[in-house]
């Protein structure tokens, strides 16, 4: 049996993995991370804790889906009491990821920015598309629900580094995430990611590759989030056999 402890429980994702992992075999829930008190009921047998160490401590593995500052304070601890982490926060900053970094020279950590199998194989196909069709103007747009908090999507983010690397480009120098105003034209490497919200959108996804005379559109659409939760579940169960290091889903997935 894998003891998991999971944080951000509360959240859209964390209550979804709360009934997935009920309907998993050989894993369930040990121990919730709360900042105050749950508002919903859960197994009486499992820890709710607002100690972090308790937490590490109660579980074989973590997996979070939380908000950059909460998932830092536990990568913080984690540092100190390590377990291996399944990371789905997104909108992370330069420090956060480093801490990711850190983190994952001592335990496993698979961090994604998307768990889900349908965007694994989407990252090759843009890494392949980008490299195939040469001179092609790559336009990525995003649409998520109106409570999205990080903009661009970690989903987008994470798509345009795959086409940056296609064309042997450093995605921080070619990325831009809005146009307004006389801005002039396109320039030729420019790689855009663009993002709309509203409604109750779980994630849409849209690679375009444009041309003249042609174009291109791969596109993505999660329907539903257990999507997410039944991947992050299954990237635990793998990540508990790992040695420490950096994993992505596509490792898990063997992509
Ligand atoms: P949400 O706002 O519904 O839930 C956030 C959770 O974090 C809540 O349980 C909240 O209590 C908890 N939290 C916030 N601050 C905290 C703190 N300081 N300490 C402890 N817990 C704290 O968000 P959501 O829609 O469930 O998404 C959560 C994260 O997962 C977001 O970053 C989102 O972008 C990301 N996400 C990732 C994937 C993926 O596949 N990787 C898919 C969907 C969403």
């Amino acid at each position: 049996m894998i003891n998991v402890g999971v944080f951000g429980a509360s959240g859209r994702v964390g209550k979804l993995l709360l009934d997935d992992l009920k309907q998993t075999e050989r894993m369930s829930v040990s121990t919730v991370f709360v900042r105050n008190e749950l508002d919903f009921s859960i197994d009486p047998s499992i820890l709710i804790t607002s100690c972090m160490e308790s937490f590490l401590k109660a579980c074989d593995i973590v997996i979070d889906f939380s908000l950059p500052e909460a998932c830092e304070i536990l990568l913080e601890q984690a540092i100190k009491t390590p377990k291996p982490l399944v990371i789905g926060t997104t909108g992370l900053n330069t420090h956060q990821l480093n801490l990711v970094k850190q983190a994952s020279q001592v335990m496993p950590v698979l961090y994604a920015t998307n768990m889900s199998l349908g965007v694994a194989l989407l990252n090759k196909l843009v890494y392949q598309a980008s490299a195939v069709l040469e001179g092609f103007d790559i336009e990525i747009v995003e649409m998520h629900h109106r409570h999205k908090k990080d903009a661009p999507s970690g989903t987008a983010l994470t798509l345009s580094e795959s086409a940056a690397k296609g064309r042997n480009l450093d995605i921080e120098n070619v990325r831009i995430s809005g146009r307004d105003g006389n801005i002039g034209e396109r320039t030729k490497d420019e790689i855009s990611v663009m993002a709309l919200r509203g409604g109750d959108i779980v994630g849409r996804h849209t690679v375009g590759f444009y041309n003249d005379g042609e174009f291109i559109e791969l596109n993505h659409t999660a329907t539903s989030r257990n999507t997410f939760s039944k991947g992050a579940i299954r990237a635990g169960r793998w990540l508990k056999n790992q040695e420490a290091g950096l994993y992505s889903i596509s490792d898990c997935l063997e992509l």
